[in-house]
């Protein structure tokens, strides 16, 4: 990893740069990768994508949460757009991150509100995806969603194929709905793949074991050239578009997921909303700093669009 990735990755740990952006944010051309700062204009921004045939996934964004009563905040957001899914009829579900909901407060304070989470998804019938964060979390959240799908079946999480521990997770929780990811966090060389290559390959076979031996697969990439090998390796084995689908963040290769869904495979978009949009838009920068391009473009056109 270069040090000017290295650096990327670090500012997104940054509570008080979150704090700074948090103001400065509708000023810059966030847009691009946020789906609204409210619930209004994410409400707008769903019923494009679900016009055009792809499903959402919807993330209320918050991160950096040491308190209790922020997490019980949190918590509540989360639940007010369950309603919004439920009661607007939209083609959607939601992702949460655990240490939004508590997880660096107290173990059990965030399993309490995951549980009123997930209770209150069921009722409506409406999935939730337990995203997952950096290495010193994991073991964590591994206990919460052992715990929580003891109880429910609306559950599924993610999978980092950078982690060498992927594939043993993998195998284990085969009758859960996972989203393969390569890993959005920089994690030490005992503990996970450094080079992309490897990452890439460890991406295929994870996906390749899921699709083949397990519940539904969500193939969460924007590499076209692993999307590429997915297809013919879906087609080789006759796969059923009903069990996978494919997996974007909002605004990045629109025309990749417009075709996906032209060929008749389902695509679902992540949703980031609301105002602590800073550690999500860093590691997309830390990722691959091109992404600073489609803000630069952004916030120009804005720039330009208020002076004339
Ligand atoms: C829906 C979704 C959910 C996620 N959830 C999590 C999570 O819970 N936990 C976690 O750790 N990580 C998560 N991630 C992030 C993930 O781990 C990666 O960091 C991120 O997806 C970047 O990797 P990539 O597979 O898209 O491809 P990269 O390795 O970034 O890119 C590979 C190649 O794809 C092409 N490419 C990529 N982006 C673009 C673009 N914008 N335009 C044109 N070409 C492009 C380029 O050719 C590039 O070389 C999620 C990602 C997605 C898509």
């Amino acid at each position: 990893m270069t040090v000017i990735k290295s650096c990327l990755f670090s500012l997104s740990q940054s509570g008080n740069l979150n704090k700074l952006a948090k103001k400065l944010g509708p000023k810059l051309g966030i847009h691009s990768f946020i789906a609204g700062t409210n619930l209004v204009e994410l409400e707008t921004n769903i019923y494009r994508l679900n016009n055009r045939g792809v499903a959402v996934t919807i993330d209320n964004l918050g991160e950096f949460v040491y308190y209790e009563k922020d997490a019980s905040e949190a918590t509540s957001r989360i639940l007010d757009v369950i309603d919004r899914i439920y009661l607007k009829g939209l083609n959607g579900h939601i992702s949460i991150k655990l240490t939004q909901i508590g997880l660096d407060v107290d173990d059990s304070i965030c399993l309490n509100n995951a549980t009123k989470i997930i209770d209150y998804a069921d009722q409506k019938n409406i999935f939730v995806n337990i995203d997952m964060e950096d290495f010193n979390h994991i073991e964590s959240s591994w206990n919460i969603i052992n715990e929580l799908t003891a109880k429910y079946s609306n559950i599924g999480t993610v999978i980092q194929a950078a982690l060498y521990r992927a594939e043993s997770d993998v195998k284990q929780n085969k009758n859960m709905k996972l989203r393969i990811v390569k890993g959005a966090y920089k994690e030490s060389a005992n503990i996970s793949f450094q080079m992309k290559k490897e990452i890439d390959n460890n991406f295929l076979k994870l996906t390749k074991i899921h699709l083949l031996d397990g519940a539904f697969t969500s193939i969460a990439t924007h590499d076209h050239n692993i999307i590429r090998e997915i297809i013919y390796f879906i087609e080789e084995n006759d796969i059923s578009t009903s069990k996978f689908e494919f997996q974007m963040l909002y605004g990045f290769r629109t025309n990749l997921q417009d075709a996906l869904v032209e060929k008749g495979y389902n695509v679902c978009v992540y949703m980031p909303f609301g105002k602590e949009w800073y550690g999500y838009f860093m590691r997309r920068i830390a990722e691959r700093p091109q992404n600073i391009n489609l803000l630069l473009k952004q916030t120009f056109n804005k720039f330009f669009t208020k002076a004339y």
